[in-house]
């Protein structure tokens, strides 16, 4: 079998992001999926809500079970795919991990500005100017499908909703 392209592990995160959360932004349907050799090693969704923890984001989430899986705690040759774009947190803890590369769905721009948490850093800035030999991290992979499932700019969200990321 050939090897899916970016366009079809982007379309795997998403349906695993509604099939573990459903399409509701309210329930913040984000999915992350790691990829080494055109296998899948792990796959994450947001526990946020449901942990009470809020570093259970889809991207650390796959990273833990990646780890787990494989029995190391770094994976470098490995491709993380997530839903939307990584925030610092997850930005961060992929390089640790080790991962080459990030291909994430929805950006920033895409999506209402309670996603991320920071005012005007974005996570692509800060790893070029930081880290670009280690990572390198690419987006818009099929956004509008993945934009959908999360509030937009122009969305009012309510308020208690707001730290639901
Ligand atoms: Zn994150």
């Amino acid at each position: 079998m050939d090897e899916l392209t970016d366009e079809q592990w982007m379309a795997r995160a998403r349906d695993l992001a509604v099939a573990r959360k459903g399409a509701d932004p309210a329930n913040t349907p984000i999915a992350a999926i790691i990829v080494r050799d055109g296998q899948m090693l792990a796959h994450g969704v947001n526990r946020t809500a449901e942990r009470c923890d809020a570093t259970a984001h889809a991207e650390v989430m796959a990273i833990r079970a990646a780890g787990e899986a494989i029995g190391a705690m770094r994976f470098p040759g490995t491709t993380l795919y997530s839903t939307l774009q990584p925030c610092g947190m997850c930005t961060m803890a992929s390089i640790w991990a080790g991962i080459s590369r990030i291909v994430y769905g929805a950006g920033r721009g895409d999506v209402h500005s309670m996603y991320f948490e920071d005012r005007h850093l974005s996570t692509l800035d800060f790893v070029v100017d930081a880290y670009k030999d280690d990572l390198t991290l690419s987006g818009g992979v099929l956004s509008h499908d993945c934009a959908r499932l999360y509030y937009r700019p122009w969305d009012t969200v309510p308020e208690e909703q707001q730290a639901n990321d």
